[in-house]
């Protein structure tokens, strides 16, 4: 096996985390320094610690966020800075706005917009007034923006005018909660009817609103993710997650002082959140913000011109960019980029080396999930680089590979390259508290005092971890993770649609595509009009990050004996696998998938 060799300690920089065993021996959660103890005792807030600590104290003048509008196709023209002290400011003015709105501590506020900066103080400057803030991916459609807005009952919701008229006005009988639409549009433009304009609420607020008097416990994000069944799943963190972030940051993103770092995810997903606005807000660190979407040129250019020192992105932008070819990497020069790290997907070897001959640096990839709510196992500048490898379980982190027993427990596999489910001790401080309204489905999640998280992995005898599977149905495309019962719940609206079971088909750039099998009612016949006007509907429905990219028609689906369609038969079958003895298998979601 080849490995990376880790960092030489002589060079400019020295890592923050050098020795590994040392410091997992001696790590304890109740060390980590308590970055909310200005707000008073037994108190905490996760906007305190990004940004009012900043705000009033040395960093109040560096830039907290540089902004890289959409429309600067070059990245050129130089992008809108915010510093601690205007984020400061404009947060207050937010928690002004929401507290003259009669928005409650503990009341729900949804974001549905791009990566702009009122999205960054929507969020911040609910946080600061005690609201439990659910940021939704912008590009969903209508009714996944419905199902989560009717999980989540917000008070609140705040987008832009196109997204509202394009995605909220259709659907807004279905959001009986939502009480105050605030709406953000160009300059002397004017909201639709009904709605509140953002710009002219902030212009009459006040920028010195106190902070809310919450607690490390007091619920801070919803983040929605998705099981193979049922509704997608709204994780609840809390603002004590903050510890989590600071040291990941510390321990597996190399934070410094002067870092200029860039997070590529978008904050409509737990990356985007956790490390694109907590962990270098808390850092004290200037993070790039990339309104764009991806476009490989784009992409280096911001890597050389804005000076990006430590790279927090994906295995499917880093293969995009391997596609892009070398010529073009090499117009590029990265000579202050320090530190690259990747998560939400597999990374394969090839992409680790890539890193390496383009970029001068290693990929480093890691592991986590949304209900885990930060970075968990990682490969680090303190060890070797197995490429291939999620790396090893961070300090304050224990990981175990695990089988169920006949009995219904759960074995710990101790030796090395056995394959199992992976679990977690639960206690660390990001960990989600809940599933919004569902008990049950968060119960289950639980077994033998340790966490299941749904993945099949082996660790290897010097302890990295390798990802093998899913042990369920969702799909993971770009990094995003996809609900199968979801898509196929939309497919089945279409009139000519009797059923459809849906999987994701391995892709060489973005891990799996979502591809749907579909039977017909009785009437219809399968063409390609068809199959166009089926995948049509899917996106105006779902949006294209979610829609099925491929569709297939079959005269019947397979299905379990209590009816439920086989999936996993239906990705066999397109993979040319064997099938195997699947009469039995019925997949809930991912918790208790471990093969006896
Ligand atoms: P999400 O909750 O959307 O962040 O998705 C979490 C899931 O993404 C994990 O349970 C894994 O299945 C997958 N995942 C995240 N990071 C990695 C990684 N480094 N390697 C393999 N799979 C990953």
């Amino acid at each position: 096996m080849t490995v990376i060799h880790k960092a030489r300690a002589d060079s400019a920089i020295l890592p923050n985390f050098t020795d590994y065993d040392g410091t997992r021996a001696r790590f304890d959660w109740s060390d980590v320094p308590d970055l909310c103890d200005g707000m008073g005792a037994g108190l905490c807030n996760i906007a305190y610690a990004a940004v009012d600590r900043h705000a009033r104290g040395a960093r109040a003048n560096t830039t907290a966020l540089r902004f890289v509008a959409k429309g600067n196709t070059t990245a050129a023209t130089a992008p809108r800075d915010m510093t601690y002290a205007e984020l400061g400011r404009l947060t207050g003015r937010f928690t002004s706005v929401l507290r003259t709105l009669s928005v409650n501590k503990g009341d729900r506020i949804f974001t549905l917009m791009g990566r702009t900066p009122e999205l960054y103080i929507s969020v911040l400057g609910a946080l600061r007034n005690g609201n439990v803030v659910s940021p939704l991916f912008a590009a969903f459609g209508p009714e996944p923006i419905a199902t989560r807005i009717g999980i989540g009952e917000p008070a609140v919701l705040v987008t832009t005018r196109e997204i509202y008229e394009r995605r909220i006005a259709p659907i807004r009988s279905r959001l009986a909660s939502v009480q105050h639409i605030v709406v953000v549009v160009a300059e002397r433009d004017s909201v639709p009817a009904g709605t509140l304009n953002f710009w002219d609420l902030m212009a009459e607020a006040d920028e010195e609103a106190p902070i809310a008097r919450t607690t490390a416990e007091d619920e801070a994000l919803l983040h929605f993710t998705s099981g193979t069944t049922g509704t997608p799943k709204g994780a609840i963190h809390v603002h004590g997650a903050v510890a989590m972030h600071y040291v990941t940051g510390l321990y597996a993103l190399d934070l410094h002082p002067d870092d200029i770092f860039w997070c590529t995810a978008d904050p409509g997903w737990v990356t985007g959140m956790s490390y694109g606005v907590i962990a270098p807000l808390l850092h004290g660190v200037t993070s790039i913000v990339d309104e764009g979407d991806f476009d490989a040129e784009r992409w280096y250019r911001i890597l050389q011109s804005l000076n990006v020192s430590v790279w927090y992105t994906a295995p499917t932008a880093v293969r995009m960019l391997i596609k892009a070819g070398a010529d073009l990497a090499h117009e590029y020069r990265f000579p202050e980029l320090r530190f690259v790290a990747s998560v939400g997907e597999p990374l394969n070897s090839e992409a680790v080396w890539w890193g390496k001959r383009t970029l001068g640096l290693p990929i480093h990839d890691n592991w986590w999930q949304t209900e885990t709510g930060g970075i968990m196992i990682a490969n680090t500048p303190a060890f070797d680089i197995k490429p291939g490898s999620m790396g090893r379980p961070l300090p304050g982190v224990d990981a175990y590979v695990v089988k169920r027993s006949a009995d219904g427990h759960l074995l710990v596999i101790d030796e090395p390259d056995v394959e199992g489910e992976l679990a977690l001790k639960p206690g660390w401080p990001s960990m989600f508290r809940g599933y919004l309204h569902e008990p049950d489905r968060y119960r289950k999640c639980f077994r033998d005092d340790l966490y299941l998280t749904g993945d099949l992995v082996k660790r290897d005898s010097d302890g990295y971890f390798w990802f093998i599977a899913r042990v369920d149905d969702v799909i993971k495309s770009a990094g995003h993770l996809i609900g199968p019962f979801e898509v196929e719940n939309v497919l089945t609206e279409h009139p000519a649609v009797a059923e459809a079971g849906v999987i994701g088909k391995p892709d060489p750039i973005v891990g799996e595509v979502v591809k749907a099998f579909l039977t017909l009612k009785d009437g219809f016949t399968a063409s390609d009009d068809l199959r166009l006007d089926i995948l049509g509907h899917a996106r105006r429905r779902l949006g294209a990050t979610v829609a099925p990219k491929d569709i297939e028609f079959v005269a019947a689906l397979p299905h379990t004996r209590s009816g439920k369609i086989m999936r996993r038969l239906l990705k066999a079958r397109e993979l040319g696998l064997p099938e195997g003895d699947l009469s039995t298998v019925e997949v809930d979601d991912h918790v208790g998938e471990v093969s006896p």
